[in-house]
């Protein structure tokens, strides 16, 4: 039928300088080519064009080897008959699984970390459904083939593994675990055949635990010579909440091919976000609906993202809302309506102001401060809930939401926040927030916010260890573009 022609005039705009391909059909996914007539006001990063042939390449890759071919159908056999070399040796496909957890925000950073990893490694990508809502929340980034893997339950090409995520540090099948117990082993030359130094055929997959703080031995996937052993297996298992591509670059093996991708290196989740995550109509229609309403033809739009860490955050903490306050006066970002009583005038009346929290106190003080009409929310769920893709949908919308602002004002810490500055490429003022784990210190923290070096997201936990050396070193001074975060001290950015 005619409508499912992909159109040819599609502007340059559109497409994101050629970061997405024209053959998908528009209609069918709206943000796919909106997206940028809602970020016009922004400072533009152009991808390079090695980046640009690098995910033509991908998406070719990922149609050859994705569901329902011939190669994923034999080495799905592969991985049922436990035997870790390509029987049929037909094809050269290989994958890797990304299971991804947490909220929304988690899960968006894991997938930019694994799509990049997979387009290093030349594996296809597939997503593990975690709460079935990838599909319900994101159009597919690939065309003519599919990003979600299978459900076990498939008939005939079923993935043959099941309960993927309760896969954790104790699983047998790790990268850690399987080179305590020598099953695998890195040997003097590395080996890209799947063959150990017996001529033994390897086990057909290796679980990769990145998630939380992975052990020395798990760490080790940040080693060159461990990527070596990688190469060559099948099936990869990524388990991760994390944004892991800062200790991508810091893999020497990497550097060249990172380098040639991204010559502005600080811009990797924003091309990679931009590239991947599609809201599905019915987000998209509920962000386009609030933007129209609320956000629309202001002269600055100034986005809040309050998040509070606590077991019981639904309990409205002064300090916290002091700490916003405290930031916006001290870095002039909110301007004061004239008088309460009189109308505004048209300068001050440009400024939108946009705040997103599970709890709507803050936004009803912020909202009293600075003037009714203008600050706005649009939801307050209370708490964070598991499963719920209407839940999910309304976070996503409200990430595009401030992504499209002039000014961010971000919790530190927060995945939420990192993907809104990363789509939006918007270098926040990060709040510095205390993480869960630790108590709470009811003051404002001095400075109450810090401006973001960069629009990358932090990786919290990296590896310290520099495999060459054979030691533990300062990773936030080991090459300039990677240092420690603003929010999470121990953590490493791109910036
Ligand atoms: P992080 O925990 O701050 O790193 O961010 P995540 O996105 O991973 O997890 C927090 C989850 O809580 C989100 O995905 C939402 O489900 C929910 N949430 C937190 N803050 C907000 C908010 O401002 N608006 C909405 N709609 N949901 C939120």
């Amino acid at each position: 039928p005619v409508q499912d022609v992909p159109p040819t005039n599609l502007t340059a705009e559109q497409l994101l300088d050629g970061l997405l391909t024209a053959e998908f059909v528009p209609r069918s996914c709206r943000s796919r080519y909106e997206f940028a007539s809602y970020h016009h006001n922004k400072k533009k990063h152009k991808p390079s064009p090695y980046l640009l042939a690098k995910l033509r390449r991908h998406e070719k890759l990922q149609k050859r080897c994705g569901p329902g071919t011939a190669p994923y159908r034999a080495a799905v056999r592969q991985l049922k008959s436990g035997n870790g070399v390509a029987g049929a040796g037909t094809d050269d496909c290989r994958y890797l699984v990304s299971i991804s957890f947490q909220g929304l925000g988690n899960r968006m950073v894991a997938t930019v970390s694994a799509f990049l990893y997979a387009v290093l490694t030349e594996r296809a990508l597939l997503l593990h459904q975690y709460n079935h809502d990838v599909g319900a929340l994101f159009c597919e980034p690939f065309p003519g083939t599919t990003w979600l893997l299978p459900s076990s339950g498939w008939l005939g090409g079923g993935f043959p593994l099941a309960h993927l995520g309760s896969y954790d540090n104790v699983s047998k099948e790790s990268l850690g675990n399987m080179l305590k117990a020598d099953i695998l082993s890195v040997g003097p030359h590395g080996n890209a055949s799947w063959l150990d130094s017996d001529g033994r055929r390897r086990p057909p997959y290796v679980y990769l635990h990145l998630e939380g703080v992975p052990s020395f031995h798990d760490k080790l996937f940040y080693c060159d010579e461990h990527q070596r052993l990688l190469r060559g297996a099948p099936w990869l298992l990524m388990k991760t909440d994390s944004y892991l591509v800062p200790g991508l670059f810091l893999l020497p093996s990497f550097q060249e091919e990172l380098a040639r991708m991204f010559p502005d290196k600080d811009v990797v989740f924003h091309h990679i976000g931009r590239y991947l995550f599609h809201p599905v109509n019915d987000v998209w229609r509920a962000f386009t609906g609030y933007y129209g309403d609320h956000l629309a033809g202001a002269g600055q739009r100034v986005g809040i993202q309050i998040r509070v860490f606590r077991p019981k955050q639904q309990k409205p903490l002064k300090h916290v809302l002091d700490q916003v306050l405290s930031c916006v006066r001290r870095e002039n970002l909110l301007h004061y309506l004239p008088s309460k009583s009189k109308t505004s005038n048209a300068s001050v009346d440009q400024q939108v102001v946009l705040v997103t929290s599970l709890s709507s106190w803050y936004y009803e003080r912020i909202r009293d401060e600075y003037g009714d009409g203008r600050v706005h929310q649009p939801s307050h769920e209370g708490r964070q809930k598991w499963g719920d893709a209407s839940h999910d949908g309304r976070a996503l919308s409200e990430m595009y939401l401030l992504s499209t602002c002039d000014v961010l004002v971000t919790t530190g810490f927060s995945t939420f926040g990192y993907v809104a500055q990363g789509l939006g490429g918007i270098r926040p003022w990060i709040m510095p927030a205390i993480p869960m784990w630790e108590p709470d210190r009811d003051e404002v923290p001095d400075p109450p916010c810090v401006r973001a070096m960069s629009v990358e997201p932090c990786l919290h936990s990296p590896s310290y260890y520099d495999c060459a050396a054979r030691k533990d070193v300062d990773v936030g001074n080991v090459v300039p573009y990677i240092r420690f975060c603003e929010d999470v001290s121990w953590g490493i950015k791109i910036a």
